[in-house]
């Protein structure tokens, strides 16, 4: 293959995020020169306005909450001043910082960045900032953008979204909301309603299914984070359909559908927070020819190839296929096997049986494989089981006992198929459960393995011994 000229690349990438570094780090590795194009700000969703300031805020909220409510009884409470330009003022530092180190410095030597609106102008031509690129192959990585639900007067009052912890945008929160309307109830509501209400906002949080989380997550999980958001003092509102939206004075008001009846609820400002969808629409599919899905997605196999032979796709873009999900490390892993796919013969297949997730509420829920529904659904004969975290010796001994933990196993080879684990630490705790499943562990591989004691990860030991004995009449580290 001659060496391409200066406007066209091996790799042109749709997109700058962390699938697409992934996707132009590994073209550099094999020799290949990648060119990544931006209209926002380089390194995408993850580090500027989602993953990594979404943390350090949520981490600076429960320090505050920690200190106004210590749970060790012989320590009393104290009242941190709140200095809220201050803390979203280091949070934009640390979101510099590393975004220079992790995206802008990996820049150069074969990979480039075109800065403005990319769209297709065939399979194998884009056009960014008036400019014209060609590539040899072509991977679409752009990520996805909040959903805005139709409800009446939602375009003329001010709101905020998802995007609301960007650095340098202009959608940025600068001002500490007194109070907070939160239209959904997924994991973006969840971690960013906990986190504001800990800082000092009113939050209330209208969910329109029965329950939190009720898709997708064990039966148990809604009602159990809902009991600690509710110790928070969050109001949560479910079964409610907010029917219109309008300003009043300097605040919102929004007219809720719900079982009691009709309200009328008010917040300072409004987040909506009802999903995100893959940007597909905006970038000229038609003319690259590739398929698009129901949800917007873009079709591909497991290859991450997509109808048109040389054009790829990687990231939230791909959501749902293959059971791919908008989570970084799984854009990442997938963008450096699109990469790969683009120019090797020996192909490499997304492997998204084993995705552990995690929504940063306070105690985090953590989860990974199927849920008892899925793995009945999928013919298992299935024993499964729920504790309360409070039979962990450590919860106990840090007096944090919130949560829970649940193992699904096949009822049986024993093979363990799923967990799910609210409670202190479960964000680290869940990689055990997830190595476990990679290498199809059984329960008695959990109960056998050695456990620190006392630490949380002691959770799935205890739970693996719930099939055979009770977990209530057990003596420290028995199995
Ligand atoms: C608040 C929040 C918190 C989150 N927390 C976590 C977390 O803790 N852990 C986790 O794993 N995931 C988290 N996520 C999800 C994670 O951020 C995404 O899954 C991940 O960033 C997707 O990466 P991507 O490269 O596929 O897309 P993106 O990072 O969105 O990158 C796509 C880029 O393409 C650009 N683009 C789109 N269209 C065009 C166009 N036509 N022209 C030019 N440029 C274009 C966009 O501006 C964007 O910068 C969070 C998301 C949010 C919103």
């Amino acid at each position: 293959m001659a060496k391409p000229q200066a406007d066209e690349f091996d790799l042109l990438i749709l997109g700058s995020g962390s699938t697409a570094f992934a996707a132009a780090l590994r073209a550099r590795e094999l020799g290949k020169t990648a060119l990544m194009t931006e209209e926002r700000t380089i390194g995408g969703t993850c580090v500027n306005r989602g993953c990594l300031p979404s943390k350090n805020l949520i981490e600076a909220a429960k320090l505050l909450y920690d200190a106004r409510a210590p749970r060790y009884p012989g320590i009393g409470p104290t009242a941190p001043a709140l200095d809220f330009q201050g803390l979203i003022g280091q949070k934009d530092e640390l979101v510099r910082a590393y975004r220079a180190k992790k995206y802008e410095s990996l820049l150069g030597d074969g990979v480039r960045l075109e800065r403005g609106h990319v769209a297709f102008l065939d399979d194998r031509t884009i056009e960014i900032g008036g400019k014209r690129f060609r590539g040899d192959r072509v991977l679409i990585a752009t990520g996805s953008r909040p959903v805005l639900p139709p409800i009446d007067g939602l375009d003329d009052v001010p709101f905020l979204t998802s995007d609301l912890l960007t650095s340098d945008e202009p959608m940025e929160l600068t001002g500490l909301p007194p109070s907070l309307l939160i239209l959904g109830g997924g994991y973006i509501a969840l971690e960013l309603g906990q986190m504001f209400q800990r800082l000092g906002t009113n939050v209330t949080i209208l969910e329109r299914g029965e329950e939190l989380l009720a898709r997708g997550y064990e039966p148990e999980v809604g009602p159990t984070i809902r009991g600690i958001l509710e110790q928070d003092d969050i109001r949560v509102v479910t079964s409610a359909q907010v029917t219109g939206v309008r300003t009043d004075g300097d605040g919102i008001v929004a007219a809720v559908a719900t079982r009691g009846g009709a309200r009328e609820l008010r917040a300072a400002r409004l987040l909506v927070a009802t999903g995100r969808r893959p940007n597909t629409d905006a970038i000229g599919i038609e003319k690259a020819g590739a398929e698009v899905g129901p949800r917007g997605q873009i079709r591909v196999d497991r290859h991450l190839r997509t109808n048109v032979p040389h054009v790829f796709a990687a990231g939230d873009v791909v959501v749902g296929e293959h059971g791919s999900q908008m989570a970084t490390p799984v854009g990442s892993q997938d963008g450096a096997i699109a990469a790969h796919n683009a120019f090797r013969a020996d192909l490499r297949e997304v492997d998204h049986r084993v995705v552990p997730r995690v929504i940063f509420t306070d105690p985090p829920i953590a989860v990974v494989g199927l849920t008892e529904e899925q793995a009945i659904a999928a013919g298992h004969p299935c024993w499964c089981n729920t504790l309360p975290i409070s039979l962990v010796p450590r919860a106990g001994a840090i007096r944090d006992t919130r949560g829970i933990v649940k193992m699904v196993a096949d009822a049986e080879t024993h093979e363990v198929l799923g967990v799910t684990m609210i409670g202190h630490g479960a964000a680290e705790v869940i990689h055990e459960a997830a190595m476990g499943l990679r290498f199809r562990a059984t329960l008695l591989d959990f109960i056998g393995l050695l456990h620190v004691y006392p630490t949380m990860a002691e959770a799935l030991k205890i739970v693996a011994i719930s099939r055979f004995k009770d977990p209530e009449r057990l003596s420290c580290c028995a199995e």
